[in-house]
């Protein structure tokens, strides 16, 4: 029999506000445990919470950005557990009536398209952190990040493979960076996904049994965690078991999904309307005003690059993913770079480069205008490509423009033919029987001699013009 695998996630995003959801604690990360604190976060008795405006911008736009419906009216509920980790005894998040709903996400898998759902879009709080293992006997909590606003965005159960659960995890991280809601960092978790997979018999439209499982703090681990379960889920039902309906944490050492607890029902945690908040009330008139300031997105951008620029579909697809990515190329171009070019170059150049030495673009000493005016010394024929290269390993390096190495290290193309040609005559002297050969029809000694006349003048020589002068010399 065959299965087919149903996951739907739900991810949890940091958003980049400079305060907490409630309070007026800095959200900075790092700090000393418990130094942003205060007596709403910490959950006093007797304190009223107050909604910070930007969580909701925040939402609204990522709403948006995702195709959703804004609610006029939302609330905060209480969900309830107990947890070191949670002072005051409840979580308040959105239960019923959440910010957004009904949006959607299209993807793509080896040219594969599909689109999935989102249910819903609501805002919550973030708990503490315990901090076990410091010290024997003790385990301590660190409540900074008590209260830093979350946003949850729950999928549909529409994707089918764990490459696509991948991918649209990529997807979301690049439209939160876009929209600069959340730094989207897996391993650092600000963006945290738990992935919730079932299996059934192909054909089926009934769902299976589903575990969730958490803990999946990459992109290759949230692939890695899926097939692992999908696997064990066929493998029960292949044996005529039955899935209990849990959640499981991946373990990425050993590549395997632990049980952790019985799956809790909503109604575990007694969600009812938090009496301290009153209703988030939205008007059309400020969702407008947000719909204003949105960035062009990945989907878009790609959709220009290929179509206005002209670049391939995955350079296209690898640049529009990364805003900084995008908006560099963007600028090189701005500056008169031929799009094909500066996208060549910063791709197969820039980017490793900047990988090999773990650098983000942003700290590149190579700037948009250092790669534009090198494109134009190459246009104008001062320096032939061979050239440009070290040129641009030099201004990797240093941060120096193009012009400058290329006047302090004397790197102009030879283009004169006269001179040209008195350094290929010589090398034809130097190597007689090789000319012989090559007048006599052994064309392909050609690349011996332009590597010949280039080791001659370091790389310098104009190689279309060498081309030309051989081949009068030695083929015609
Ligand atoms: P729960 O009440 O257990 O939290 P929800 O219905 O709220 O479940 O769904 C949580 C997530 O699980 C959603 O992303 C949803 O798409 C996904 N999901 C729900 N049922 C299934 C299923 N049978 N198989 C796979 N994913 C599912
Ligand atoms: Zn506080
Ligand atoms: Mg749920």
């Amino acid at each position: 029999m065959n299965y087919e695998p149903v996951i739907g996630l739900e991810i949890h995003a940091q958003l980049l506000t400079g305060t907490k959801i409630f309070c007026g604690c800095s959200t900075k990360f790092g700090s000393e445990p418990n130094t942003q604190t205060c007596p709403v976060c910490t959950g006093m008795p007797g304190v009223l919470p107050v909604l910070n405006k930007r969580v909701v911008e925040f939402a609204i736009k990522t709403g948006l950005a995702l195709k959703c419906d804004i609610a006029p009216y939302s609330i905060f509920a209480r969900k309830n557990y107990f947890y070191p980790d949670l002072p005051k005894g409840y979580q308040i998040s959105q239960y019923e009536l959440p910010i957004c709903e009904h949006g959607y996400v299209d993807i793509s898998v080896d040219g594969v398209g599909r689109r999935v759902g989102i249910t819903r879009i609501h805002m919550e709080e973030d708990a503490g952190k315990n901090i076990h293992g410091a010290e024997v006997g003790y385990s301590f909590v660190d409540l900074n990040r008590t209260g830093v606003p979350l946003m949850e965005i729950v999928t549909e159960p529409d994707i089918r493979t764990p490459a696509e659960a991948c991918e649209f995890m990529k997807m979301l991280r690049s439209i939160v960076r876009y929209l600069g809601v959340c730094d989207g960092n897996l391993e650092e978790g600000s963006l945290r996904c738990d992935a919730n997979v079932s299996v059934r018999s192909a054909g089926l439209e009934e769902l299976g049994v589903k575990t969730e499982i958490k803990n999946i703090n990459s992109f290759r681990f949230v692939e890695k965690a899926l097939e692992y379960e999908i696997k064990r889920q066929v493998g029960i039902l292949k044996d005529g078991g039955r899935i209990v309906q849990e959640t499981r944490l991946f373990d990425s050492d050993a590549g395997v999904t632990h049980s952790m607890r019985f799956k809790e029902e909503a109604h575990d945690y007694r969600y009812f309307p938090d009496p301290d908040l009153v209703p988030v009330v939205v008007d059309d008139k400020w969702v407008e005003e947000i719909r204003t300031t949105m960035p062009e997105l990945p989907e878009q951008k790609k959709k220009r690059f290929i179509e206005e620029l002209g670049l391939p579909g995955q350079d296209a697809a690898l640049l529009a993913d990364e805003k900084a990515l995008a908006e560099w190329l963007e600028e090189a171009v701005k500056l008169g770079a031929n799009p094909k070019n500066a996208a060549n170059w910063l791709i197969n150049e820039l980017m490793r480069m900047l990988g090999e030495d773990k650098t983000p673009i942003e700290d590149s000493r190579i700037t948009p205008k250092h790669l534009a005016d090198m494109l134009a010394l190459i246009d104008k024929s001062v320096i032939s490509g061979k050239i440009a290269k070290s040129v641009f390993n030099k201004m990797y390096r240093t941060g120096k423009d193009a012009n400058l190495i290329v006047e302090e290290e004397g790197l102009v193309q030879i283009s004169d033919s006269s001179e040209l040609e008195s350094i290929i005559d010589k090398v034809i002297e130097n190597n007689p029987n090789e000319a012989e050969r090559c007048k006599g029809g052994e064309v392909k000694l050609m690349g011996f001699f332009v590597g010949q006349i280039m080791k001659e003048t370091k790389g310098k020589a104009n190689p279309n013009m060498v081309n030309e002068l051989l081949r009068k010399k030695l083929a015609e």
